[in-house]
């Protein structure tokens, strides 16, 4: 090494330690990065250094959003960063559109509670909801067999909710309490009630007995 040379290479590996770049360290003497990296280029391990150093700014560089499967924050390259949707491999698969019937299924169903979850607050989307299980209601009547599936289910759901949410039982008891007092007030109604219930106090009776 002469002490003509701009470059002073003890500094150099120094800034190149640091993480600098090419470029900046010849900014530093105020020579090209090629002579630098001429100059450093006869040091052992050199190539290692600045490829740590890339890789180090490449991180650095990047910039975090979120996935659009499971909404957890991810680090991509700037100039990916408006294209890129998803963190991995697995939320792509995820979030790729259904084929078979049973797919189809499960990836609706988790679209419609994803929306349910953001809008619920909302007041027309409630009324939305309100007028689509309405119709709903009203196409299940056509058809006793599924009428009956959905009234069981909503049994199912309803005696899972009683055990596990207080708030619900005593909505659920208010409601029962009404309904019991709306019935009474009217005596045509009540009339039919207690028929039914006669009704079915004797057919239980009598297939007990083994009459029927
Ligand atoms: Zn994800």
């Amino acid at each position: 090494m002469t002490t003509k040379s701009k470059v002073h290479i003890e500094k150099a590996i120094l800034l190149l330690c640091e993480g600098k770049s090419l470029t900046e360290i010849g900014k530093e003497f105020g020579v090209t990065r090629e002579r630098i990296r001429q100059k450093l280029s006869w040091i052992d391990g050199y190539e290692a250094i600045i490829e740590h150093n890339a890789k180090k700014r490449k991180e650095e560089c990047k910039v975090e959003i979120f996935c659009q499967y499971c909404n957890r924050k991810f680090k991509v390259e700037k100039h990916r960063a408006m294209k890129a949707k998803f963190c991995s491999r697995e939320c792509l698969n995820k979030a790729k559109p259904p084929k078979t019937p049973e797919e189809k299924r499960i990836y609706n169903r988790n679209r419609t509670r994803k929306y349910y979850q953001k809008h619920k607050n909302d007041q027309r989307f409630k009324e939305k909801i309100k007028q689509y299980n309405r119709n709903y209601l009203q196409k299940l009547k056509t058809n006793p067999e599924k009428l009956r599936r959905y009234y069981d289910k909503q049994k199912e759901y309803a005696k899972k909710r009683y055990h596990s949410d207080p708030e619900f039982r005593k909505r659920l008891s208010e409601n029962s309490k009404r309904a019991w007092r709306k019935l009474k007030a009217d005596p045509i109604r009540y009339k039919k009630y207690l028929d039914r219930k006669n009704e079915r106090k004797r057919l239980n009776y009598n297939s007990k007995k083994g009459k029927i």
